[in-house]
Order: structure tokens, then C-alpha cells, then sequence
């Protein structure tokens, strides 16, 4: 029987204050390294967890740690990512609203491994309830010495500043929200330099997701063995995932990496809904390309859903049951990402603008010969020409739609109707 961690608090009243959470064991961890560790010691214990990053990039958290340079005049900083924009995700808001302090502990241990003093929580603005809760658990945090100067009577010092979004997806990806930090329009950077060398404020940046900075105390508080015994050796540990659509209870599981996603769906999360078949799963937010349900064995991990030519993502997990249209889904989808489309490069800015065309006219039952033909090009002019991943997200995510649901794309332009109304 899996024992949650990360979502132990989740269900426990006042969960998100600073003495429940201390009931609990809170603040222990920050505790012991202070106390028992020197800051390489901490990234070697989260290099030897091989935590990976749980944002959805999946790069491994302790090698990142150590790339910030040792020496040098410039200040370090830790950014921790909580612009959650992805559809279909929003795991990292229940940890915020409910299990804030969970938070703060793992910013406060990562800022002393990698030798920071200060944080920023760059969170999406939206998250109302998750953003005052925050602002509530750092001000307890910094009554009772968890925050501030000479934590705990160290000679650690650090703070944490909360920075809300204003609403754009393109501020998820890591370079564009330290531009957003900076006050500039958001978009991506050129890297190299990496933030780890030139972040933000051009000083050494390591940025984290929410999930990712959660693990940090249970890792140091259980061990790296305990955290690598969860899930595939190559992509250990708990993890979350979100569970939404055609399903009968969607919400927020905790469960080991690796969990198969027919398990995740049909026995978690109840399956399908009342007389209907599943069709398909999108299983890490709409970036991930869609999975039929003949792929459903598939493990959730990094590797297992890359090899299954899909990807782990933020897990954020959209089931799609055999009453809806997959050119709907996927109109709906470039939609997004057109939308949110930052301008910078132009197959993404001109391509998407394209495909979205094509696609509406397909889904109105106006679609011509050669459609399909001409959205396969546009996808190959997009993929691997774009600046930054949610070009290449939008591409690999029509590809699979036109791969494993053509019929229903050719019925739309023969019938010149959706066979689904
Ligand atoms: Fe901006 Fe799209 Fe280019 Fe990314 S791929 S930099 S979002 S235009």
C-alpha cells in the first residue's frame, strides 16, 4: 500500500498553518541541514535520490543544483516556478492552498544547498487563494525564525518574495518568467548562457517547480534510498497527478512514478463515465501528445511515456471518452496554443496561425482535399524550428491527433459535417 507524502496534509483542517504543519514534522528537515549537513552534502543527497524535475522538462534536480558556479561576487537565487498554465494541471496549486509550509521548507532547503538568499515564487495570478495563503505562511515562517536572518541561529539568511503572473502561459517556461521577474515582455532566451551561470538579474538562477522544491524535505528526512525505492530507478519517487475529463472521479492522486495509466484511470480514477468507452488520454497536459486507448498500458514516467512517443509533462491527465471529436479536441487545443503564442519566432507565430485555419475549417464540415496533406506540412515546418518547446508541444500534439484519429479528420471533410453532432 503507497503512503502519500506529499498530499498528507492535503485533507487535514487548517492543513495550511504553520502549527499543523509543525504537528506533522514540519520544519525537521530544515532542521537537520542546518544542523547535521554543509550545502554539498544536501546536493549530493538530492543528486543520489535522482529526484527529476517534476515541471515537466523531467531534468535531473541535484545536477541542476550543481551547476551554479561556487565562487563569485554575484548573489545566487532560487526561483521556484508556480505559474501553473498548463490545461489540464493543477497540482501544484493544491500544495499551495492547502500545504503551504511544505513549500516553504523546500525552498528554504534548496536556497541553502545551492548557496541563496533569496527566493521568488513566480505564481501564476489566477491562484487568488493559493497566492494569500502563501503570503500567510511566510509571515508565520518568518515569526518563528523559519525565514529571515540566522535561521534557526545559523549563519543561513533568506527570504522569500511572491511575484504574481498576469495570465500568459509562455511565463511557464523558464527563461521567459525570469524576463517577467525583471519587468520585461515575456519571452524565452536564447541559452546558452543557462540560468544556472546567468539567470536572473544576470546572476546564477536555479528555477524550480512547486512539486519539485515539495520533495526536497521528505528527502531529506527519509533519505535518498526511501526516495529512489518509489516508482522505476530511473525516474523515482512520489508523484502527482491530475485527473480530469471523461472520467468518473477525477482530482488529485498521489502515487508512485511509473504507475501504469490504464491503472491510474480505470481503477483510481474510477474510469469512464456511465455507458461510454474510453477513446483516449492526454497524459501530461496539452503539450503531450494523445494516447489511444489500445496504449493505455504505458508507465507514467519520464522514459516509459517518451519511448511510447508522448511525454510525462506536468501529468496532468485528460481522459476522452468515445463521445467526443478528436478535431474538436485537437481545434481546441491549437487554439490554446495559439493564443498563447509569444511572437518571438515565426513558424510557431505564422504556423499556428495556419493550422488553426485549416483546423476550424475542417471542424465546420468545410473542409477541402488535401487539408490534411497541407496540416502534416505545417506541422513539419513548426516541430524543431521553433524558439522554445510550446511551438514543438502544439506540433508533436496534432501529429499524434492526425496519426491515431485520421478516420474521424477524413469523415469531417467527406461528410461535410462533425459525424459527431
Ligand atoms: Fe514564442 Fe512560440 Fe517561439 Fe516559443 S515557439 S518563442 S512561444 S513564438
Amino acid at each position: 500500500m503507497f503512503e502519500p507524502v506529499l498530499l498528507k496534509n492535503i485533507d487535514v483542517p487548517d492543513g495550511h498553518l504553520l502549527p499543523t504543519y509543525e504537528a506533522g514534522g514540519g520544519y525537521q528537515a530544515l532542521k537537520k541541514v542546518l544542523r547535521e549537513h554543509t550545502p554539498d552534502e544536501v546536493i549530493d543527497l538530492v543528486k543520489e535520490s535522482n529526484l527529476r524535475g517534476r515541471g515537466g522538462a523531467g531534468f535531473p534536480t541535484g545536477m541542476k543544483w550543481s551547476f551554479v558556479p561556487k565562487r563569485g561576487d554575484k548573489p545566487k537565487y532560487l526561483c521556484c516556478n508556480a505559474d501553473e498554465g498548463e490545461p489540464g494541471t493543477f497540482k501544484d496549486r493544491i500544495i499551495m492552498e492547502r500545504d503551504p509550509h511544505q513549500l516553504i521548507e523546500g525552498l528554504a532547503v534548496s536556497a541553502y544547498a545551492i548557496g541563496a538568499k533569496t527566493a521568488y515564487v513566480y505564481i501564476r495570478g489566477e491562484y487568488m487563494t493559493a497566492i494569500r495563503r502563501l503570503e500567510q505562511a511566510i509571515a508565520e515562517a518568518h515569526q518563528r525564525g523559519y525565514l529571515g536572518q540566522s535561521i534557526l541561529g545559523s549563519d543561513f539568511d533568506f527570504a522569500v518574495h511572491i511575484h504574481c503572473g498576469a495570465g500568459a502561459y509562455i511565463c511557464g517556461e523558464e527563461t521567459a518568467m525570469l524576463d517577467s521577474l525583471e519587468g520585461k515582455r515575456a519571452q524565452p532566451r536564447l541559452k546558452p548562457p543557462f540560468p544556472a551561470v546567468e539567470g536572473l538579474y544576470a546572476s546564477p538562477t536555479v528555477i524550480n517547480n512547486v512539486e519539485t522544491l515539495a520533495c526536497v524535505p521528505h528527502i531529506v528526512m527519509r533519505g535518498s534510498r526511501w526516495f529512489r525505492e518509489i516508482g522505476p530507478d530511473k525516474s523515482p519517487g512520489p508523484k502527482l497527478y491530475c485527473l480530469s475529463g471523461q472520467v468518473r472521479k477525477p482530482g488529485l492522486y498521489e502515487l508512485p512514478m511509473g504507475i501504469p495509466l490504464r491503472e491510474l484511470v480505470e481503477n483510481n480514477a474510477g474510469g469512464p463515465l456511465p455507458g461510454r468507452r474510453i477513446k483516449a488520454v492526454i497524459p501530461g497536459g496539452v503539450s503531450a501528445p494523445v494516447i489511444p486507448e489500445s496504449g493505455l498500458d504505458v508507465g507514467m514516467d519520464f522514459d516509459s511515456l517518451a519511448a511510447a512517443g508522448s511525454m510525462l509533462g506536468s501529468a496532468g491527465v485528460i481522459v476522452i471518452d468515445d463521445s467526443t471529436c478528436m478535431v474538436k479536441v485537437a481545434t481546441r487545443i491549437i487554439e490554446f496554443f495559439h493564443h498563447e503564442s509569444c511572437g518571438k519566432c515565426t513558424p510557431c507565430r505564422e504556423g499556428l496561425n495556419w493550422v488553426v485555419k485549416v483546423l476550424r475549417r475542417v471542424e465546420a464540415g468545410q473542409g477541402e482535399p488535401g487539408d490534411l496533406e497541407q496540416l502534416d506540412a505545417l506541422c513539419k515546418g513548426i516541430f524543431g524550428n521553433t524558439f522554445c518547446a510550446l511551438g514543438d508541444g502544439a506540433a508533436m500534439g496534432l501529429r499524434a491527433a492526425l496519426k491515431h484519429f485520421r478516420d474521424e479528420f477524413v469523415a469531417h471533410i467527406e461528410e461535410r459535417r462533425c459525424p459527431f453532432h
